[in-house]
């Protein structure tokens, strides 16, 4: 997608920080972290929101949901952590390509804001 930032990440056009990386995910550390340990994991194919998951996306979903344990583990988390999608306006989604934030190493609280 021309204009999606997370593409641009994908296609290392624009740079991050990548903790994980294979053919069918990214994952890498947000730009703004909301805990010690704030990571962004994606789909590399552009899809806009949970909203916009089609039938033929399951197996990359689960695929995504599947890794994050091992994400998790790489980057420490063996406390716990939290994994947010935020959809939507009301879900105050800013980047509108689907990504799951997992968040660590702090006491985070219910419910959020
Ligand atoms: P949302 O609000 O859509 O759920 O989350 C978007 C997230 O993307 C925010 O936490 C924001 O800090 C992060 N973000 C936005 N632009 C960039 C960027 O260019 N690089 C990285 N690494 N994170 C970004
Ligand atoms: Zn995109």
């Amino acid at each position: 997608m021309g204009d999606c930032i997370f593409c641009k990440i994908v296609d290392k056009e624009i740079p991050s920080n990548v903790v994980y990386e294979d053919d069918r995910i990214l994952c890498f550390h947000d730009l703004e972290p909301k805990a010690p340990v704030h990571v962004l994991i994606i789909p590399k194919k552009h899809i806009a929101s949970m909203d916009d998951v089609a039938e033929e996306d399951q197996a990359l979903l689960g695929y995504l949901m599947a890794k994050v344990k091992d994400i998790a583990a790489q980057l420490g988390l063996e406390n716990g952590y939290r994994l947010v999608n935020n959809c939507g306006e009301d879900g105050f989604q800013t980047v509108q390509h689907l990504h799951f934030h997992l968040l660590g190493k702090r006491k985070l609280t219910w419910p959020p804001g």
